[in-house]
């Protein structure tokens, strides 16, 4: 493709800083994508892969704060706040229970799906356009609940997500759920089945993404770790990296995780933090799920691909830190157990940590930064970056070549 305009530097290879350069260079944009790892290598490796419309609603809902609690004395819980002095982390802490109202709820769900619907459209046509490599299934996923409480929970839930947001979903009990998943275990109190979600597999999404990118001139600089901006009158001429300055027009941070260690360049303080989520990623069992599952007591996901099969959870505020707690990795296990016919017993390949970028509502920041005229961010995607990543990245790509966006950027607008 012929490339022409402003060049621009994407700063961040996972799958959002890999979307914003993707529709970039198919505008017609010179694109350099830069990572201090490799493409793919942090929270973007080894997620669950879920793609998930259904799963629009935030953490900030009434009543987390209660199961927050809980975990503070619990290391058997999915979500875990690590107790330590750290002012930054109390802060987003009340900023996230303010917005723990009915609400608030259900104003940032509709934003959240905008994105959501239009990244499931994208992906259907890129995936196809660029024959990207990934186990892409668009066959559904199911919620699935043990005990009754937590159906009677599910079940009010699904109900809102049909009617306030249209959403599609059908409720299963009994026998329903084992013709619809046989891998299940009889007895489960009930389901709901979205037929709108879909899965992939990370990994070998990143990897067939970065093939395409760099076959169609996009230049890919991994192991360079960005480390400021050098401006000249309020205007970013170039990254200082650990391997010399890269110059630009244009730079865009998808730093994830990351992006309040850049804080002071970016001129913004991120209200970002890391909150740590583990996956183990083995062969397929013997029978294998079907379909995606979300096990809903226990907050585990299972999803199957023809290349693998990956059990992945927890969410744990615990700073920077990549510790592997072994309470946490049997947590995984134990919990898909509870739900499966025959309990998984796979050698496991890898026991990954990675650290998703959570927002104090639940929502993305994307759009222009107040160092500069000329940086952009596109972080804080929370539990559902691989499910936002493509209409991220196209409305990055509309703002920077002043087209409108598809999708209003003013719900995801980084505050002054
Ligand atoms: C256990 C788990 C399961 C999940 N399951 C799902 C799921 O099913 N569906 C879903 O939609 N989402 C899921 N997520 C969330 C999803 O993984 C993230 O939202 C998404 O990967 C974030 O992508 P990103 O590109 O913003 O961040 P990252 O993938 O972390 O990428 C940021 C990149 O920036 C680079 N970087 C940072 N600082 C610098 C610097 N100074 N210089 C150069 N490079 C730098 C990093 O090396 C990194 O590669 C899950 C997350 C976890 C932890």
């Amino acid at each position: 493709m012929e490339q022409s305009g402003p060049h621009v530097l994407v700063v961040g290879a996972g799958v959002i800083g890999t979307a914003c350069a993707h529709y970039l260079a198919e505008s017609g944009r010179r694109v350099t994508l830069v990572d201090r790892s490799t493409v793919g290598g942090e929270a973007s490796h080894g997620n669950c892969g879920c793609i998930c419309p259904s799963h629009l609603l935030p953490l900030a809902e009434p009543g987390i704060i209660g199961q927050a609690l809980t975990s503070l004395v619990s290391h058997s819980t999915p979500f875990f706040v690590a107790p330590r002095f750290d002012p930054s982390l109390w802060h987003w802490l009340l900023r996230f229970a303010g917005n723990c109202r009915e609400k608030q709820m259900i104003q940032t769900g509709h934003f959240a799906l905008a994105l959501l619907q239009q990244s499931r459209r994208l992906y259907d046509e890129l995936i196809t356009k660029y024959q990207l490599k990934c186990d892409w299934e668009t066959n559904g996923a199911l919620y699935v609940c043990k005990q009754p409480q937590a159906f009677k929970a599910l079940s009010a839930k699904s109900e809102l997500l049909q009617t306030e947001f249209g959403i599609q979903a059908r409720r299963l009990v009994d026998q329903q759920l084992t013709d619809m998943e046989p891998a299940l275990r009889e007895g489960l109190a009930g389901a709901w089945y979205f037929p709108d979600d879909a899965h992939l597999r990370p990994d070998h999404l990143l990897r067939s993404w970065r093939e395409s990118l760099v076959q169609r001139g996009v230049t890919v600089q991994e192991q360079t770790e960005v480390r400021a901006l050098s401006l000249r009158k309020e205007c970013a001429r170039a990254v200082i990296t650990d391997r010399g300055d890269i110059r630009a027009e244009q730079f865009v941070f998808a730093t994830g995780a990351m992006t309040p260690l850049l804080a002071r360049d970016l001129g913004w303080q991120a209200p970002i933090q890391p909150a740590k989520g583990y996956s183990l990623t083995m062969p397929r069992p013997e029978p294998c799920p079907r379909l995606a599952l979300h096990f809903v007591d226990y907050g585990v996901v299972a999803t199957p691909w023809l290349s693998g099969y990956r059990l992945g959870s927890i969410l744990e505020f615990s700073g920077y830190n990549r510790r592997v707690d072994p309470r946490r990795v049997a947590l995984l296990r134990d919990g898909a157990n509870q739900y499966l016919a025959e309990p998984c017993t796979e050698t496991v390949e890898e026991t990954w940590v990675g650290w998703r970028s959570m927002t104090p509502d639940g929502l993305p920041r994307i759009g222009p930064c107040p160092v500069a005229s000329n940086v952009y961010v596109a972080a804080g995607h929370n539990m559902l970056g691989m499910s936002m990543a493509p209409a991220t990245g196209q409305m990055i790509a509309q703002i920077l070549n002043d087209h409108t966006p598809t999708i209003d950027p003013e719900p995801y607008r980084l505050a002054a």
